[in-house]
């Protein structure tokens, strides 16, 4: 569900949801909460909205979190004196739920006797509204707005029979997309919704054991990738020791495909598959649909350089940087009115005239949201002399919205939703063609893996109930 403040900061590009990194069992030269700092930094891509780290103290659970990037949110002098060997830190992006700092996480629950589980959430519950208002029903009173309380009140119902059980059973009645670490002072349980639809591997570094939304993160941590929590699976850590239910069965597994398309790091795994090499490999799959005739591939900055990468060497043509993204225009940018929509564009990007005056180009990004972006990027390679100017998008189009944790603008929003005939969307754009890929194409740039992908916001083939339906149901 796309709600609150988020919708009006979006840049017309799907939005991640957040990043879960914990560490447990750590008596290493550095304190844990150094350690996760690292883990956050290297998955702040994930969400920049809040930063939160929940640890055991003296007096139970605590929590320091803020509205910010890491490194805003978290002191120096603060991570060398924390004395806790076990941390559970968040970066946050909202999907449901306002960006505040009642919704930043992780999120505690405190019980009466001075117990406690925090509880750090990627994902989106798909039946929210209906566990939310049954929960209300019976009195119960919500302190923020978004899914993970209702996850997290859900678990804490069931806390007495240990965490590993409670998610069990928290598992019976939540629907959607969950990859989430919980913790009390003693123990620390990971788990991953019944589908998979969000990562989360697991690392280990000597005898500390890390749980982390990509690999990038154990990298950054020092960590050695161990394997993935598996879709459905609860993996719980007690002095430094792992143990695992079995996973759900019967479950057909649904990893969102566009952690490869988009969201993850370039240098991340998922099934043992690069993030970098797939998006490459969806590059190769565009340059078999590439027109005759193209002079040069220019990636979309900074969003389509792998698939770009892949696309020219299989077609074999020149990779040209030919538009320079200013990164510096940033927050101090005042959005112009409507009628200065083109001194926006050029503060933001420029062609390289002489690369591409009198060329035909091919202009490769990895998604096509409102088409906001491609219009911009059309409008300055013509200006600057292009003869032609052909989009290859390395995904299908988005028709759908998603459910489970992605920000993806309502379909009325969606360029491709709103004009599904490639002709006219791309002179809509001002471009003199746009190529997509194919669900088929990306899932062969994938692999199996052993995976089952998601696939909706292209096909519509939603893997559970969606509230639109639960509605008409
Ligand atoms: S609907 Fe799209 S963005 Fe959402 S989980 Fe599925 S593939 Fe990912």
């Amino acid at each position: 569900m796309i709600t609150g403040e988020g919708k009006g900061r979006r840049n017309g590009r799907p939005k991640d949801e957040c990043g879960v990194f914990a560490v447990c069992n750590h008596h290493g030269p550095q304190t844990a909460a150094q350690a996760a700092f690292l883990g956050l930094l290297a998955l702040q891509h994930r969400g920049q909205e809040s930063a939160g780290m929940a640890f055991p103290g003296p007096a139970g659970l605590q929590c320091h979190k803020g509205m910010g990037l890491v490194g805003q949110v978290f002191p120096r002098e603060m991570l060398a004196t924390l004395p806790a060997t076990a941390v559970l830190g968040h970066v946050r992006y909202s999907t449901t739920g306002v960006s505040s700092i009642a919704n930043a996480q992780p999120l505690v629950a405190r019980a009466s006797n001075g117990g406690g589980i925090a509880l750090a959430h990627n994902g989106n519950l798909s039946n929210d509204d209906l566990l939310k208002r049954s929960m209300l029903e019976q009195g119960h009173i919500f302190h923020a707005t978004s899914d993970t309380e209702t996850l997290l009140a859900t678990l804490f119902r069931y806390r007495r029979l240990g965490l590993a059980e409670a998610v069990a059973r928290a598992m019976e009645t939540v629907e959607g997309a969950y990859a989430a670490v919980l913790m009390d002072c003693e123990q620390l349980v990971a788990f991953r919704d019944p589908h998979g639809f969000r990562p989360l591997v697991i690392g280990r570094l000597d005898e500390t054991v890390v749980f982390a939304s990509e690999t990038c993160a154990l990298d950054a941590a020092g960590a050695a990738f161990i394997r993935e929590v598996l879709p459905g699976e609860i993996v719980s850590v007690q002095g430094g020791e792992l143990s695992a239910t079995a996973p759900v069965a019967g479950m057909p597994s649904a990893f969102c495909i566009f952690e490869f398309i988009y969201f993850a790091r370039p240098d991340s795994n998922f099934f043992g598959k690069n993030v970098h090499l797939v998006r490459k490999a969806i590059g190769d799959r565009l340059a078999r649909l590439a027109r005759p005739g193209l002079d040069m591939v220019i990636p979309s900055p900074d969003s389509g350089i792998s698939a770009a990468m892949g696309m020219a060497e299989g077609a074999g043509l020149p990779l040209e940087w030919a538009i320079h993204r200013n990164p510096y225009r940033g927050r101090t940018f005042i959005e112009p009115a409507r009628g200065e929509r083109e001194l926006a564009a050029r503060l933001k990007y420029n062609p390289v005239t002489d690369l591409v005056r009198d060329k035909r180009v091919a202009v490769v990004d990895d998604s096509l949201v409102r088409g906001t972006t491609a219009r911009q990027l059309a409008a300055l390679l013509k200006n600057a002399g292009a003869a032609e100017v052909h989009f290859y998008i390395s995904a299908p189009p988005y028709r759908y919205p998603c459910y489970y944790g992605i920000d993806i603008p309502v379909a009325a929003e969606l360029a491709a939703a709103a004009d599904a005939d490639p002709a006219r969307l791309a002179a809509s754009i001002g471009a003199d063609s746009i190529t997509f890929t194919t669900v088929e194409d990306l899932e062969a740039a994938a692999g199996g893996g052993g995976a089952g992908y998601c696939t909706a916001c292209f096909d519509g083939r939603y893997p559970t109930a969606s509230p639109d339906e639960r509605k008409v149901g």
